[in-house]
């Protein structure tokens, strides 16, 4: 099988992840696109093959040199987003794509346009895999794992280039933010590894945001309004009190590249009691632990002027910038860089502002910065990833492992 067929075969699958379910992996389409490639990986010969209960699957591709070298890892997930369907995915492939508006349905107007999606033209005279508007691609990831499967299958047909041992990691859930807790490191046994799950062309990253939520709830004191003088504390007012002491500019909305923010994402209530959720973002660890002091003086400023005990704040730190994980081991970084430039890829180091699979995967142990995967659009119907940028992906992995062993 080529590239293209892999990845078109990889999207038959429905693999759709769940919040809901809490069991892993979160649905049971996901272990059996796990069965097929673990079939697969068992008829290219790979070794050490498992896959476990929860839908984690490893593989080897043995080292084909004497020369000590360290084993590294290329990881990516079986998984596709639960905000739109990935049933019956029906790809089409527009060859030669010449800029112009892309009909994705023709019978519900929906159409993949350049004025809507500008990027579409750094693709012209590229080949690109679309939906059928329906759906989404799903080259988030299975462009990462068919780029992979078919890098390793190169090395194989290609014993003149020398490698030490490469592992392949495929796992469920990443969409619903569960793809690193069960993924055992221990028994994948590298010294570090690589997510092949990033967008563009070039992309590599290896800063994400540090992250906690905070959830402040305001106590009121509910009167009879019409003898509610002096008496009434309307909760629903204190929580508005709380809310515009923040800074009104560091939200989501106002801030971009390495800025910051507090994001209020819910609230809910009445005069008695009103919850306050937000979550803190930043990827600089000590803004980052300021702004969650920031809170705590907001929350007992609110205390000192409605009372001891209006408010009460829980805090939670929910993931940390890898970086910090990286930094110690940078040439993890440098041998991406120089491969992407080796096959003629501009290198485009970019901070995520979110959180990754990897930066878990980096606290747990492994370092594992993050490579473009080529798909973009991800997460709907306009989802689409040009077959140029699989090839781009597909060589920069095997470059990879060529230059660390080069070394
Ligand atoms: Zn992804």
């Amino acid at each position: 099988m080529t590239l293209v067929e892999r990845f078109l075969k990889y999207v038959s699958f429905d693999t759709q992840s769940s919040e809901e379910s809490g069991v892993t992996p979160s649905t049971p389409g996901q272990m059996a696109f796990a069965e097929f490639l673990k079939e697969e990986l068992e008829s290219l010969g790979l070794e050490e093959i498992s896959l476990d209960e929860h839908g984690y699957l490893f593989a080897t591709l043995p080292a084909n040199t004497e020369k000590p070298l360290p084993a590294v890892g290329f990881i990516a997930h079986m998984d596709t987003s639960p905000d739109m369907s990935g049933k019956d995915v029906t790809p089409r492939i527009v060859e030669n794509y010449d800029g112009k508006d892309i009909v994705l349905c023709a019978e519900e107007n929906i159409v993949l346009s350049p004025s809507q999606f500008p990027e579409l033209l750094d693709h012209k005279g590229e080949d690109l895999i679309v939906t059928n508007g329906k759906t989404l691609l799903g080259a988030d990831d299975k462009a990462g794992i068919a780029e992979i499967v078919s890098a390793v299958v190169y090395l194989q047909e290609h014993p003149e280039i020398k490698h030490g041992k490469i592992r392949i990691g495929f796992n469920p859930d990443e969409e619903i933010g569960l793809g690193a807790h069960k993924f055992d490191v221990r028994q994948f046994g590298c010294e570090w590894a690589y997510t092949m799950d990033g967008g563009e062309v070039g992309e590599l990253e290896f800063e994400n945001f540090n992250a906690a939520s905070a959830k402040i709830t305001f106590k009121g004191r509910n009167v009879h309004p019409g003898y509610a003088k002096n008496k009434m504390v309307n909760s629903v007012r204190v929580a508005n009190r709380f809310i515009t002491l923040l800074p009104a500019h560091e939200t989501p909305e106002h801030t971009e590249g390495y800025e910051g923010f507090f994001h209020l994402i819910g609230i809910g209530g009445d005069v008695e009691q009103t919850t306050v959720s937000y979550i803190i973002r930043d990827h600089d660890r000590t803004h980052f632990e300021d702004r969650k002091k920031q809170m705590e003086r907001w929350v007992a400023f609110i205390n000192g002027e409605y009372g001891e005990g209006t408010a009460t704040l829980e805090l939670h730190d929910q993931y940390y910038n890898m970086r910090e994980q990286i930094e110690p081991v940078m040439h993890v970084i440098d041998v991406a860089f120089a491969a992407m430039k080796a096959v003629g890829v501009d290198p485009r180091v970019k901070a995520i502002r979110g959180g990754t699979d990897g930066a878990q995967l980096s606290f747990k142990g492994l370092p594992c910065p993050n490579i473009f995967a080529g798909g973009l659009n991800f997460h709907g119907r306009y989802e689409f990833v040009p077959v140029q940028s699989m090839e781009k992906a597909m060589n920069v992995i095997v470059k990879i492992a060529e230059l660390i062993a080069a070394k």
